[in-house]
Parts: structure tokens; C-alpha cells; sequence
């Protein structure tokens, strides 16, 4: 047997309509939000993530699928939709549309991470960019959007938002942070003692429970903030506010890329049990910030942004944990019964017409005997079931049975979509 490959998956029927109504309640909130549909290619030059996420990044150092063409040319199957969106903007001219300029996507994402639940080779993004605006104000819209989009999913997340800084006060920070991890070198993990002078902010985000324990203690972000980036912190914070939305600033959490500048958050929801131990397990479902010198880097011009992805794979998972439940597939309006070959063509045209009217029918195609019909037609839940013989294709009328109510009435065949209507009166 073929199998899929580790860290994938199949999405199959029976969950879709929970992912359908996650595309639905995002593309409905991105149009509250004034947001555009933007899609890109799947695969990028390398350069584009390099120089999009950072090459200190774990994205970038270990976690891509790149691969040369067949012209040698180095490709990546993208890991993330920033830097994607943030080349089509350059590429295309969008840079020079009147201000702000907001995109929307869904993307499948490539990163080569050791599975886990919630965290797989290739997982989806609903994602958004917007460019443009450099404001606290812009931030705090952003930073609704997503709250609306969880709210309107029934997911109770946890909202933590910090800053971290800009080119005037990270410096400072950064060597404050270089200093405390330097003492504790020899107990950091392999990866986190190769950022330490690279990218030492990274440590704070790290998975490992030593790197987290040693963090706990390190200087705080919040306490080395210049009095721009403190006061664009103070009024997102006056903004969100006002708005209702409840969050905690929470100076550990940092994001991978290293263009983010101020604002960053994350929301944080549960998820599942854990198999093992039985406690909840939480993840962050949606985590974004802002990027003023992420454009120029890729090439741009000045262009200031702010996005956020939300992991739809951990939506669905948090919305089953929740119990918001999956949304029913819809049964048959209308089951048409044959009872011979001559009925079963008859049949045919029959459900062909219901369905050209809208109306959501079948019929056996399967060659089924008249019994096993009417126990398929109720396993599928069908509100009516029509059976006809040659008797009813030459009468033009046949019987109606109502499944629910199990009530039979007689209609013209001509008109069964009738039944239908006269039930919505
Ligand atoms: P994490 O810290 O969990 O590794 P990240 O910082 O790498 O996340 P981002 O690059 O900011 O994540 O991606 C945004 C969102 O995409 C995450 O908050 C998460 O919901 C989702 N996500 C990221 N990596 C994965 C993955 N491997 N599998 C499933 N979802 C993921
Ligand atoms: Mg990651």
C-alpha cells in the first residue's frame, strides 16, 4: 500500500464542511475588514525566503523543501505567505495604489518539522497583509480582524501582544540579551546556543523546557523600548481597549522573522488532549506582527505592513475540541425509487430536472433492489422518496412519501418539486 507521506494529510469528506465554513466565516470577516483575495505560486526562488524570513530563522536553517529545477535554478516550495504576498506586491505595482493596501489568502504551507498534533509538513494558512499604514490604530484593526475571525468561529482564544522594538532601541535589547543567555551557554540546546549570537531574541520562542526555564529570567523587551515604540504599544493598547478585546502583554513572545519591528502578536487556544497525559493542549491558532522593513528587503520600496496567519489545521482542531461541531452535509430533497428498467430511465431525466430546478435529488444508480432503495434512501437521510414503475410513467402520478413523517400523498410527476415547496409555505 501507498501511503501518504509523514507530516500530511487527507482531508476527507466528513471534515470538510468544518474547513468550508472556516474559508466562509474568514472570507466574509476579510470583506467586514475591507480586505482583497491575493493568490501566488506555490513554489518561490529560494532567495525570496531566505531574504523573507531571515536566514537565521529555524524556517529557513532547517525546516524548507528546496529543490533545483530542471535549469538548476534553486526552488522552495513555500513555508509561509508573507514574504509570497510581499513579492507580488513589488512585482505587480501594488506598492504604488493608494494606501492601505489589504490582502487576504489561503495558502498551504511547507516546513519540514517533526509532527506533531498541530504541527505537520503541510498545513493550510488563512493569512493577511496589510501595507501601507504605520499607525497604532492599523495595528489594533489588525489585531480585531483576527479576534473577530475566532469569535465568529466560537474558539475562545487568548490574546498576548508585545513589542519589539525597532532599529533604535533593539540594538540595546539585543545586547542585554546576549549577556544573560551568555551565562548560561553550556545548558542552552544546540540550536538556541548557535542564535545566541545571531539572533538571540529567537531564544525566548524556543520549544525546549531548559531554553524556556533560562528565558523566564531574561531581560524583558518591554523594559528596553524606546519612547516611539512604547507609546505605539500604550495606544494599540488604549485601541483594543475600546474595542472590547481582551489580551495580556506578554513581553516573551517574539516572532521568527527578523523585520518584524513593534507590534507582535499571538493567540492562544485549546486544542486537544494530550494522549499521554490527559491535559489540555494549547497552541497558538493565529500569530502575526508588524514588518516596516520587511518590503525594502525583498526589493520594494518603503513600504510599512502588519499581517497575521491563522493555522487552519489547529482552527479545525480547536473548534472539534470546543465542540462547535461539524456542519451537516446536506441529505437528498427528493430520493427517486425505480422499480424496473423502463422506471430507471425514467428516472434518469427525472432527477436530471429536479436538480436543474435546484433542487437536490437521487436516485439508485447502483442497480439496487426497490428495498434496499428505501433503506438507502433513509440511511442518506432523504426527505421525500418517489417511487415509480411503469404504472406511474404511464399515469403521470405516483406516491410521495414524507420520511420523516412516514405520510404518503399522490402527486402528477410533472410537478414533484412541488412537495417541496408546498412544505416551505
Ligand atoms: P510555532 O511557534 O507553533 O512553530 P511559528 O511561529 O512557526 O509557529 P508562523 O510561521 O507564525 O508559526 O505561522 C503562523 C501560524 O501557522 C501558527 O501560529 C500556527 O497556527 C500555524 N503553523 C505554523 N507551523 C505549523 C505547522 N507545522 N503545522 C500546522 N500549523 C502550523
Ligand atoms: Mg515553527
Amino acid at each position: 500500500m501507498i501511503i501518504k507521506p509523514r507530516g500530511t494529510s487527507d482531508i476527507l469528506p466528513e471534515d470538510t464542511p468544518l474547513w468550508q465554513k472556516i474559508e466562509k466565516t474568514a472570507r466574509d470577516v476579510a470583506g467586514l475588514y475591507g480586505y482583497g483575495e491575493i493568490r501566488f505560486p506555490t513554489f518561490e526562488s529560494t532567495e525570496l525566503f531566505a531574504r523573507g524570513v531571515g536566514s537565521t530563522t529555524d524556517v529557513v536553517q532547517k525546516e524548507m523543501y528546496t529543490f533545483s529545477d530542471k535549469d538548476g535554478r534553486s526552488m522552495t516550495l513555500r513555508p509561509e505567505g508573507t514574504a509570497c504576498v510581499v513579492r507580488s506586491v513589488i512585482e505587480n505595482g501594488l506598492a504604488g495604489e493608494a494606501m492601505p493596501l489589504k490582502l487576504y489568502y489561503f495558502t498551504s504551507c511547507f516546513r519540514y518539522e517533526k509532527p506533531a498534533a498541530g504541527r505537520y509538513r503541510e498545513f493550510y494558512q488563512f493569512g493577511t497583509e496589510l501595507f501601507g499604514a504605520e499607525t497604532p490604530a492599523s495595528d489594533a484593526q489588525v489585531v480585531s480582524m483576527a479576534d473577530t475571525l475566532l469569535k465568529r468561529l466560537g474558539i475562545k482564544a487568548e490574546l498576548k501582544i508585545n513589542s519589539i522594538g525597532c532599529k533604535s532601541c533593539r540594538p540595546a535589547y539585543r545586547e542585554a540579551l546576549v549577556s544573560y543567555f551568555k551565562k548560561y551557554e553550556d545548558q542552552l540546546c544546540e540550536t538556541c546556543r548557535g542564535r545566541l549570537y545571531t539572533n538571540p531574541m529567537r531564544i525566548l520562542d524556543c520549544k525546549s523546557p531548559v531554553c524556556q526555564g533560562i528565558a523566564k529570567n531574561a531581560p524583558k523587551v518591554t523594559d528596553h523600548l524606546c519612547d516611539e515604540c512604547r507609546a505605539h504599544l500604550e495606544t494599540l493598547k488604549t485601541l483594543l481597549g475600546d474595542q472590547g478585546i481582551a489580551y495580556e502583554v506578554d513581553p516573551g513572545i517574539v516572532r521568527g522573522l527578523d523585520y518584524y519591528t513593534k507590534t507582535v502578536f499571538e493567540f492562544i487556544a485549546p486544542i486537544g488532549r494530550d494522549e499521554k497525559t490527559g491535559e489540555i493542549k494549547r497552541l497558538t491558532v493565529c500569530a502575526g506582527g508588524r514588518y516596516d522593513g520587511l518590503v525594502e528587503e525583498i526589493g520594494g520600496p518603503r513600504l510599512p505592513g502588519i499581517g497575521y496567519a491563522a493555522g487552519m489545521d489547529r482552527l479545525v482542531a480547536a473548534m472539534k475540541f470546543s465542540g462547535a461541531g461539524i456542519p451537516e452535509t446536506k441529505a437528498p430533497e427528493i430520493y427517486i425509487a425505480p422499480l424496473g428498467e423502463r422506471a430507471s430511465r425514467a428516472a434518469q431525466k427525472l432527477v436530471y430536472d429536479l436538480r436543474m430546478k435546484g433542487i437536490y435529488a437521487e436516485c439508485d444508480i447502483v442497480g439496487r433492489s426497490l428495498k434496499a432503495q428505501m433503506k438507502y434512501a433513509d440511511k442518506i437521510g432523504a426527505d421525500y422518496t418517489v417511487i415509480i414503475a411503469g404504472d406511474e410513467i404511464d399515469s403521470g402520478r405516483a406516491i410521495v412519501k414524507n420520511m420523516k413523517t412516514s405520510e404518503q400523498t399522490e402527486t402528477a410527476l410533472r410537478d414533484i418539486d412541488r412537495i417541496i415547496s408546498k412544505e416551505g409555505q
